[in-house]
């Protein structure tokens, strides 16, 4: 499904080169994390996917059902089921929270030649996913992340997620300044939404999330590299012991 390989990435102006050679296939149905240090190109990776500005791709290649992600503009790249949620969700002020999801869905729908929801038919959808987050009406009704907390503006985005259905869902550090609760909650929301037609790329710099989203693999990641990958007991090593006895290792290696 997701196939990178060889990703070598560098600020636009030239002036660094942030990512240094990144492979890493994710399949259908699977759940891969990617931990690391702070400052090691985790969210690098996930703009280049998504498109974002400001990055030259220098060498390699990343592709979704082996279409090729880097040469479509970002709208195409949701479009062919590539869904990302930030580690800082935009607010989007003037701008009604089911307004948008309305417009994302329907955009989406068109892009994939299906016929748009009618109004009634989206707001049982809508509501349905929403409560199982334990989203109010009233969350629904407000300006996109307008005075959201934390918790708030995180649950929105699994909501986002849940009402676009993508193939490929990229979480960056979605768990980061998330009370426990929270965290369950956006826990649970992704775990609703595994399937075997979709795949997950979870970024976190801690282990806890990786408690409630069990991963099939976790990768680590340092100055740009996938230094090491393994089972979810690779996680528990970096909480018992640090990044550093890794980061020693592959050094040595
Ligand atoms: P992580 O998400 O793993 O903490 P990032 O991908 O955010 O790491 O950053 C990787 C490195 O690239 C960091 O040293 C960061 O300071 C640098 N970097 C990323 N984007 C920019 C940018 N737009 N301008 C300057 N430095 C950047
Ligand atoms: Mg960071
Ligand atoms: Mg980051």
């Amino acid at each position: 499904m997701l196939e990178i390989k060889n990703l070598h990435a560098q600020l636009e102006d030239g002036s660094r080169q942030i990512l240094r050679g990144i492979s890493l296939t994710v399949p259908a149905g699977q759940v891969h994390a990617i931990m690391g240090p702070n400052g090691s190109g985790k969210s690098t990776t996930s703009y280049i996917l998504a498109g974002r500005d400001g990055y030259e791709v220098t060498q390699g290649t990343a592709t979704l059902d082996g279409r090729d992600l880097l040469s479509m503009e970002p709208e195409e790249r949701a479009a062919a089921g590539l869904f990302l949620a930030f580690q800082y969700p935009v607010e989007i002020p003037g701008v009604g929270n089911m307004t948008f999801l309305r417009t994302a869905v329907n955009a989406q729908r068109k892009a994939r030649g299906e016929a748009e929801l009618s109004s009634g038919d989206f707001l049982k959808v809508v509501r349905e996913r929403a409560r199982a987050l334990h989203i109010d009406a009233d969350m629904l009704k407000r300006p996109v992340n307008v005075g959201f907390s934390g918790g708030e503006k995180k649950r929105n985005e699994i909501l986002q997620m849940a009402m676009l259905e993508p193939r490929m869902c990229i979480l960056d550090e979605t768990d980061s300044g998330l009370d426990v609760d929270a965290m369950r909650l956006v826990a649970e929301g992704v775990n609703a939404l595994r399937s075997p037609d979709r795949s997950f790329l979870v970024i976190t710099h801690y282990q806890r999330l990786l408690d409630h989203i069990r991963p099939d693999v976790v990768h680590i990641m340092a100055d740009g590299r996938i230094v090491r990958s393994g089972g979810p007991e690779l996680a528990l090593e970096v909480e018992r012991n640090g990044y550093a006895g890794i980061l020693g290792e592959a050094a040595d290696a």
